[in-house]
């Protein structure tokens, strides 16, 4: 669990209540020492930041190159992305998903929400999933996977071993997306 800033914790929690070992990852030997990573919601700004003082860029970079399975949610969408919209002018982001992004593509603060989604592969009921200052899918390549939409707009997204998902699924009493990710992507 990159831990760096952001909401992190309830990740944790989350990954732990599905049987699995979750651990807080601050430097490049803890990164590492994982099968997996996730990357939490907060500010994408500010966790590249940190990123470079951490000196995480280049190992982050090379182990997603390797095809570390990762969970981007939110923020963490946007550093996966290929391409970002309305970032800062030096944002870098890690090209390991084939999706364009625009930051806050929904609006400010106060256009966050809450959707029911539909998604296949979790199967039913619908997933409660909350969007805070959401980043908005403006382009999926051809070799993603759409999980789910919320009014034609992919939110829910795979490619390979990377998951991302616009909105905030470690807030809801449900832990269907984690289990996803550590059954399918990740393969324990
Ligand atoms: N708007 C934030 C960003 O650009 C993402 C918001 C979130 O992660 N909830 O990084």
């Amino acid at each position: 669990m990159l831990a760096l800033q952001g909401a992190f914790a309830r990740h944790v929690a989350a990954i732990e209540r599905c049987g699995a070992e979750a651990f807080e990852v601050r430097t490049a030997g803890q990164l590492d020492r994982g099968d997996a990573l996730v990357l939490p919601g907060g500010e994408s700004t500010t966790m590249l930041k940190l990123l470079a003082t951490f000196e995480l860029v280049e190992p982050l970079r090379k182990l997603l190159a390797d095809g570390l399975p990762v969970f981007g949610t939110c923020a963490g969408m946007i550093l996966l992305a290929a391409d970002v919209t309305d970032g800062r002018d030096d944002q870098i982001s890690f090209g390991a998903i084939d999706l364009d992004v625009r930051r806050n593509g929904y609006g400010r603060q106060v256009d966050s929400f809450e959707t029911d989604l539909r998604v296949a592969a979790i199967g039913e009921p619908a997933l409660r999933a909350v969007f805070i200052r959401a980043p908005l899918v403006e382009r999926a390549g051809p070799e993603v996977e759409v999980l789910a939409s919320h009014d034609d707009v992919p939110v829910l997204c795979r490619s390979g071993s990377v998951l991302t998902s616009s909105f905030h699924p470690e807030l809801v009493d449900d832990d269907r997306l984690h289990r996803y990710f550590l059954d399918e992507l990740v393969g324990r």
